[in-house]
């Protein structure tokens, strides 16, 4: 055992859910109205945080203007006002249980629960029908959704699964056990990477986690060459690789996926420079980059939590100090609280822009802003005037169609777009990859 698993004292987790964070004792200090307001959402959007975070992340004496506890914490921003009237208006007069949930329920159903059709687009089928729980969206990337990880340790507000999370997914998105998964990666030796992701596959004990990757490290996987894990795990709970009971099982266990060749990638997500400045975090940070295996990070770019440049700029410069690689900078999908948590691209392109002139050229690994959108992963590499017209210069990282990768294609400019389904082809119609019908129909090549 390590030394640090031995001096520190481990930490219990006590989660709290939605309902009962207005009772927790660091809002009782806060606003009547803001007691109210979380009550009020909370009802609505699924919510949960943990001691960690309430101890070591969120600095109260800022809250609620605190960008930790604007993260994780419920605001009447995040319903549009209608919807947070009508439910306001039945809490206020002791409407009945049965009366609230019909009311919660109209609303989840117009804060647009499932999108980009992400639930059965790119499910791969197989003989006996849908293979749920895994995407092969792109030709070397197959994810995994394991069924004992759709959930995390603590949920952000901006989470674009956040209907899973309170049940309204008509269609659960997750694989019963490893077999399915491993039976599907046998057959497709064109695919190098699997990515492990949820909820948070970190939720899962080490045993579980196990299941899916000794079988990997197998001769007859020797294609799959990188096992990412999607993970925020290193924000909300980064005792799961320190004092956990099965931390130390754990590390083993990627480094004993290093030591079989294969190159184990913690896909972390980190939302703000403060998350990496726990000692909790640090050290897990350590012990993860110990095992050998290569921490890259990525977050959505929201307003309240991270809407400024230094903020990304101050995060990357702490990432490099420990190692960490920066990997995307995404926009935030039209989800849930969007409304809360959105910016228009022209700002995203702005605030990127902004960060990255500021860090070292090691930290320009963060690529962004970027949209995973339904045709691929769409990056704004920037806004230009082309034949007298403003223009968004957009890139494919990824696509459906590997050709499509790299090329660039220009969107016309538009103020208040903020999303990439806001986006109209500047010059041709229509876009370049709608008119390469074979390759634009299909699945995965
Ligand atoms: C982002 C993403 C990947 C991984 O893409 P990389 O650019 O290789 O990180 C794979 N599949 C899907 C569906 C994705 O959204
Ligand atoms: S860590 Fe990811 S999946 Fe979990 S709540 Fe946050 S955004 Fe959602």
């Amino acid at each position: 055992m390590s030394v640090q698993a031995t001096t520190t004292r481990a930490m219990k987790m006590r989660a709290v859910p939605g309902a009962r964070l207005a009772r927790l004792p660091q809002v009782q200090r806060l606003d009547d109205a803001v007691r109210r307001d979380i009550e009020i959402v909370s009802s609505v959007l699924p919510f949960k945080v943990n001691n960690y975070v309430l101890e070591e992340l969120i600095d109260w004496d800022r809250a609620p203007d605190d960008p930790l506890y604007r993260l994780t914490f419920p605001d009447r921003g995040m319903l549009p006002e209608p919807v947070y009237e009508e439910i306001a208006a039945l809490v206020g007069r002791g409407a009945g249980r049965e009366e609230l949930r019909g009311a919660v329920d109209r609303a989840r159903r117009q804060l647009n629960p499932h999108p980009g059709d992400q639930l059965q687009a790119n499910v791969p089928q197989s003989q006996s029908g849908a293979l749920n729980g895994l995407q092969h969206k792109y030709r070397e990337t197959v994810l995994v959704f394991p069924g004992q990880g759709q959930t995390c340790h603590a949920y952000c507000g901006y989470c674009f699964r956040w209907a899973q999370f309170i049940g309204v997914a008509e269609l659960k998105q997750a694989v019963s056990g490893p077999e399915q998964a491993l039976g599907y990666l046998a057959q497709h030796p064109e695919v190098s990477d699997v990515l492990f992701t949820g909820g948070d596959p970190m939720i899962m004990s080490t045993d579980r986690l196990r299941a899916y990757l000794a079988p990997l490290l197998e001769p007859r996987f020797e294609h799959i060459r990188n096992i990412r894990f999607g993970t925020k795990a290193l924000s909300y709970w980064p005792y799961r690789f320190t004092t956990d009971d099965d931390a130390e099982d754990l590390l083993r266990l990627m480094e004993q996926a290093s030591a079989r060749g294969r190159h184990v990638a913690v896909m972390a997500h980190f939302s703000h420079h403060r998350e990496l400045e726990t000692d909790a975090c640090r050290q897990a940070v350590r012990r993860i980059r110990d095992t050998g295996a290569v921490i890259r990070a990525q977050a959505p770019l929201v307003r309240h939590v991270n809407d400024d440049a230094s903020v990304w700029a101050q995060m990357w410069r702490t990432m490099t100090g420990l190692g960490v690689v920066p990997y995307y900078m995404f926009v935030e999908r039209d989800t849930g609280a969007s409304q809360y948590f959105e910016l228009p691209l022209h700002r995203a392109v702005s605030v990127y822009r902004d960060a990255i002139s500021q860090v070292s050229g090691l930290e320009r690994t963060a690529r962004g802003p970027v949209m995973s959108a339904s045709p691929g992963k769409v990056v704004i590499d920037g806004i230009v005037q082309v034949a007298g017209q403003d223009v968004f210069c957009c890139r494919f990282l990824q696509a459906r169609n590997p050709d499509w990768v790299g090329r660039p294609f220009f969107a016309k400019f538009d103020e208040h777009a903020v999303w990439f389904d806001d986006l109209k082809p500047a010059f041709d119609e229509p876009w370049f990859w709608q008119s390469d019908a074979p390759a634009g129909a299909g699945a995965p090549l």
